[in-house]
């Protein structure tokens, strides 16, 4: 049992030191993508389920790396929040939404608001109303352009500061919305007392939603309740991570009609997406 024992000890290390140089080369890679201007925006629609008519964009960020290829965020995203890279790149995500809102809007491409996301690092950071001002400022777009999605934990983390910066944002005029909702735990109360227009159902909900055998199930609890929040609190509710018909129709028979998911659209380039949002529509 000892030599087992011993065994898993350095099994353990020989991982946990492989997982620390994956993450320190994939900072440094980071600082240099930064520099490079390797990250690029994805853009992924929000639509009318029944009409299939864009209504708004969320930009979704990946790392073209010249040898690795395209990388998802969920590679590097947490590693950007762990080492306060994320402060170097959000401002760098807002900006590049911002000048391809004015291209579009230069070329007569219909635009529709986009969703940027910001981490609770960048939520809590000093000034960032007027850092966000400034970027708006400087593209010559406008608030109405852009909406904010913050998750619903970074929200619920300090929730008294969360509720102030989150008012100066719409102040400005921007809509903000709560994302990744049901997984962070808001109370009801300060639910009420943030300024957000819009929740966003977290798609682990949405995945357990497949046939109407399911219908007994937690999921379909939660996403029910959620949709019934949203209509008693007066907010938007979006679908997120829509699959299948399935997941639509559910959703269409309890009354809530904004989604975002592969069944409409992946999340896609600026060369495919500009197409779509002349036609306006994903079907
Ligand atoms: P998120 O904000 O919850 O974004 C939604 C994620 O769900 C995206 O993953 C999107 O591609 C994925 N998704 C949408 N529809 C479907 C579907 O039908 N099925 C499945 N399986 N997935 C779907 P993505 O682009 O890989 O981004 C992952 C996360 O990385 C985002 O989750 C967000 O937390 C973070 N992220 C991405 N871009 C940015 C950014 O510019 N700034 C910050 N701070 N975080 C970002
Ligand atoms: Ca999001
Ligand atoms: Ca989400
Ligand atoms: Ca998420």
């Amino acid at each position: 049992a000892k030599a087992d024992g011993r065994h898993t000890y350095r099994f353990y290390t020989a991982t946990l030191n492989q997982q620390l140089l994956e993450q320190f080369q994939v900072e440094q890679a980071l600082r240099l993508a930064i520099e490079r201007q390797e990250l690029v925006l994805y853009y992924q629609p929000r639509v009318n389920i029944a009409t299939g008519a864009i209504l708004s964009l969320e930009a979704l960020v990946r790392w073209n790396h010249p040898e690795w290829g395209l990388v998802q965020p969920g590679r590097f995203i947490p590693i950007a929040e762990a080492t306060g890279l994320i402060l170097q790149i959000g401002p760098l995500v807002l900006r590049q939404a911002c000048e391809q809102i004015k291209l579009w809007r230069a070329e007569g491409v219909p635009v529709v608001p986009v969703a940027v996301n910001l981490s609770a690092n960048e939520l809590y950071q000093d000034n960032l109303a007027q850092r966000i001002q400034t970027i708006v400022h400087d593209t010559g777009v406008t608030p109405a352009d852009l909406e904010f999605e913050v998750t619903e934990s970074a929200a619920m983390h300090s929730i008294e500061k969360a509720v102030m910066i989150l008012s100066a944002l719409r102040e400005q005029g921007f809509s903000l919305s709560l994302d990744d909702f049901g997984t962070g735990y808001a109370s009801l109360s300060y639910l009420n007392r943030l300024p957000v227009q819009a929740l966003k159902i977290d798609r682990s909900f949405l995945a357990e939603i497949n046939s109407a055998e399911d219908a007994l199930t937690q999921s379909v609890t939660i996403v029910k309740a959620i949709i019934g929040l949203g209509a008693n609190l007066g907010l938007h509710i979006i679908a997120e991570g829509v699959e299948t018909k399935e997941q639509r129709d559910f959703l269409i028979n309890h009354h809530c009609f904004v989604a975002q998911g592969y069944l409409f659209a992946k999340p896609l380039p600026v060369d495919v997406i500009t197409p779509l949002l002349r036609t306006g529509n994903v079907l």
